[in-house]
């Protein structure tokens, strides 16, 4: 994350913090308070997510996002989506309408049409500040430059857990995925189990980073499933990250909650933004390295 684009990560958190903190102190679910955390990130341009999302390729904006809900263990998932402003919305209807989990392309979007969504045109999501952005990236490549995702913007999936005052958990997960992808690519971010995961019996987890390496090892579940064996949330998070890294030469980041509202933020990327918001208080960070 470049320095000058700190400031706007660290506010975006804290609204999103404060979405999804309203819907919980009056009384809503961690599933609400999850899609609408995501929506004030999708809708916010700082972010790899909604408008403003990195770009394919061929100059498009495709979105993934899932949403989970750990009480029920319910899960909507979409892939690929290139009309829909706010992908987590989309999610949360599949997961409420529809026995299937996952939907993608065109088939997400007729789908959520169906039940009354409006859908917009490709157009309306990519900025120019992203157009500069796959040109920069793709004149490296043809010049031999390897590591583009690295090299370049780096990693801005968004992503929620979030405990109620019943006791349940819900995560959600939403991305523009990664710079320069090819189009039809499908990262973690929406993969159950992967980028985004929730069970009352073990934790709600979101993450962002390198998708390849996050999905080869279902890294979501795999630190969800170490809470059940009497891991904290913060190692478990460390652990992952660790785990992604020693295994996969993988980067990234998580946040995972568990049902007593203990977490884990961990990453090892140089910077990573997350917000945590408890009754007792806020607290914003970006740059504490705790892989
Ligand atoms: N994890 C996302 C993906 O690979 C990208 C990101 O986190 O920015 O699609």
């Amino acid at each position: 994350m470049p320095d000058d684009v700190v400031e706007d990560h660290r506010c975006g958190v804290r609204n999103a913090l404060r979405a999804g903190w309203e819907v919980l102190a009056s009384g809503g679910t961690a599933l609400k308070a999850v899609e609408e955390a995501v929506v004030l990130m999708e809708d916010d341009e700082t972010f790899d997510a909604g408008r403003g999302s990195f770009l394919t390729a061929d100059g498009r904006v495709q979105l993934d996002a899932m949403i989970m809900d750990g009480a029920t263990m319910r899960a909507g998932g979409v892939g690929c989506v290139e009309r829909i402003r706010n992908p987590i919305r989309a999610a949360r209807l599949i997961l409420s309408e529809s026995p299937h989990v996952y939907f993608v392309g065109e088939g997400a979007e007729d789908f959520v049409a169906g039940l009354g969504m409006r859908l917009i045109e490709n157009s309306e999501l990519v900025i120019d500040r992203e157009r500069e952005r796959l040109a920069v990236a793709q004149a490296r490549a043809a010049a031999g430059e390897r590591d583009l995702t690295f090299a370049g913007p780096g990693h801005d999936t968004v992503g929620a857990v979030a405990l109620d005052a019943s006791g349940h958990l819900a995560a959600a997960t939403s991305t523009g995925g990664t710079l320069n992808k090819t189009p039809g690519r499908v990262g973690d971010a929406s993969l159950i189990g992967c980028g985004c995961y929730a069970d009352d019996q073990s934790g709600a987890v979101s993450c962002t980073g390198w998708g390849e390496p996050i999905m080869k090892l279902v890294l979501g579940k795999w630190a969800a499933d170490r809470l059940t064996t009497g891991a904290l949330p913060d190692l478990a998070a460390r652990e992952a990250i660790g785990y992604l890294n020693s295994r996969l030469d993988g980067h990234g980041g998580m946040i995972l909650l568990d049902s007593k509202g203990r977490y884990g933020i961990a990453h090892n990327t140089p910077r990573m933004a997350w917000g945590v918001r408890t009754g007792i208080g806020e607290q914003v960070g970006i740059e504490i390295t705790r892989s």
